[in-house]
């Protein structure tokens, strides 16, 4: 790289994992930049400095500068700190914003988010760094494609920064009340193309104001351009089709791998994947199941109509009955949680469900489990499945968005494939293919299955490959 000028970018997310994770977003905006510092990027991300941040964390942080930023009448003073990291970590911090239980679902999150958004801009020459892109993540981010574009159009120092916009999940829109445009002290031109519905929309902000967009897989680029899966966007995102990418998720090779893993019983790799016994008999006990020798289900997942529970919970019966275990890790709506519990009660041993995010727990179920269940109804990437794969937890999906290219149907004639695909969102043909899967399980093919799986390779060196030929683009723009 001697001579060569860097390429700089600042990723700018809601979540970064280990600082903060509620989910996917938090894997990708963890681990992508390290990826990109392997492949010789100046990368760094900003992250707010939330009250949840596991204090050990950021023990080491150190005070860099402050500020009043202000969003019309509004004004807040932004405290910016910096962590050396594994790449250069900002957090922003202020009291009123950022120091209360819980980081989503306040009555004031747009103006919460449009702070961060702001702040984020102003931090950039008083850190001196002023990225060549500026990679967005969400309906979070949004606003800051539509402050430099508007709002600081005239700062010379901004003249060649470029914005790439990544939708994680169309589903979370990030809409408000149309009277917080104002914040934006934009003219009111503007407004139509931020307003949604009738609302003041930060995804779709971002989707206009960005100079890129890209999903988190091809085949969700194309489902989220129709009806069915646009989340009533889809002529929001068709009307930038010419600029929208698919990029496929990763995940950090490292952080998840059965041989080194300390958070698992039992390590191992594909040459002795049989070790996963052990894991399943600790988990067992752990846990409390039967330590009985049938297959093991594992699902880790927001429990969402998203992630396919409408069709599990009317097919779990069915498929316990096939003579199988069941392990669950997750929160979400009630109405699941509680049938999840009801299910558990009605089978005292053979059906576990842990109510909760424990990341070491979730490791254990990926280690323990022989199938990891994913019905998604609809889902963008799915970086579950990903991990799946890695420890050899064979996984039954149904056929849509990222499923559909991350995990292949075993053909046993070949001896292709890493896993167990339907197509249907319904319960019959979930119960059709977890009855194939064990089939396959209970057959001489067992071993070819998991060896797949575990040769799958999603880690995020293609991928990254892919972030930075899109970032080299846009600045030839
Ligand atoms: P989404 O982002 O839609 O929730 P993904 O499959 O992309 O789904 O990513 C989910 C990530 O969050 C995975 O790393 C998964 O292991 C983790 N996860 C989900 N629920 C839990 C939980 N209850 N406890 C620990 N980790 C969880």
């Amino acid at each position: 790289m001697e001579g060569i000028k860097k390429l700089k970018v600042l990723i700018v997310s809601s979540e970064v994992a280990p600082f903060m994770k509620t989910g996917g977003l938090g894997d990708v905006c963890g681990s992508l930049p390290k990826a990109l510092k392997r492949q010789g990027v100046d990368i760094r991300a900003v992250l707010p400095k939330y009250k949840d941040i596991n204090a050990e964390l950021i023990k080491d942080i150190s005070f860099l500068t402050s500020f009043d930023v202000s969003l019309s009448w509004r004004r807040q003073k932004a405290d910016v700190y910096y962590k050396k990291y594994d790449f250069p970590m900002y957090f922003i911090d202020n009291d009123y914003y950022f120091n209360r239980d819980g980081i989503y679902g306040h009555y004031d999150d747009g103006e919460r988010f449009a702070f961060f958004s702001k702040a984020v801009l102003d931090m950039l020459p008083a850190v001196d760094f002023i990225p060549d892109v500026i990679h967005l993540n969400d309906w979070q981010t949004g606003p800051v494609s539509l402050f430099l574009k508007e709002t600081y159009k005239d700062f010379l120092i901004f003249k060649n920064t470029k914005t790439l916009f990544t939708i994680h999940n169309l589903q979370f829109q990030g809409n408000f009340g149309a009277d917080m445009f104002d914040m934006f002290e934009a003219p009111e031109e503007v407004y139509k193309r931020t307003e949604f519905d009738g609302k003041l929309s930060f995804m779709k902000t971002g989707i206009e104001f960005s100079d890129l967009i890209n999903t988190v897989s091809k085949t969700y680029m194309y489902e989220i351009q129709t009806p069915a899966f646009g989340c009533r966007m889809e002529n929001v995102i068709r009307s930038r089709s010419g600029s929208l990418k698919g990029v496929l998720n990763g995940i950090d090779f490292e952080e998840y791998n059965p041989e080194t893993d300390k958070a698992i019983y039992q390590n191992y790799n594909s040459s002795s994947f049989y070790l996963k016994h052990e894991n399943k008999k600790r988990l067992r006990q752990e846990i409390g199941l039967n330590d009985w020798e049938v297959p093991l289900l594992g699902m880790v997942s927001r429990l969402t109509s998203q992630k396919g529970f409408d069709i599990f919970l009317e097919a779990a019966q069915r498929i316990l009955d096939m003579n199988v275990e069941l392990a669950v890790l997750g929160t979400g709506e009630s109405y699941i949680e509680n049938a999840l519990k009801e299910l558990e009660g009605r089978n005292p041993g053979r059906v576990k469900i842990i109510l909760g995010f424990n990341e070491a727990l979730a490791h254990k179920i990926y280690a323990a489990s022989d199938f990891f269940v994913m019905p998604s109804y609809f889902e963008p990437c799915g970086l579950s499945q990903i991990i799946a794969l890695r420890y050899g937890s064979v996984p039954i999906v149904r056929k849509v968005g990222g499923l559909n290219d991350t995990v292949w149907q075993y053909n046993s004639y070949n001896r292709s494939g890493n896993g167990f695909v339907f197509e249907n969102y319904d319960a019959n043909a979930l119960i059709w293919s977890v009855g194939e899967a064990l089939g396959a399980y209970r057959s001489g093919e067992w071993e070819n299955i998991v060896k797949n799986a575990m040769a799958s390779n999603f880690s995020w060196e293609a991928s990254a490959k892919e972030y930075i030929d899109i970032y080299k683009g846009l600045m030839k723009e």
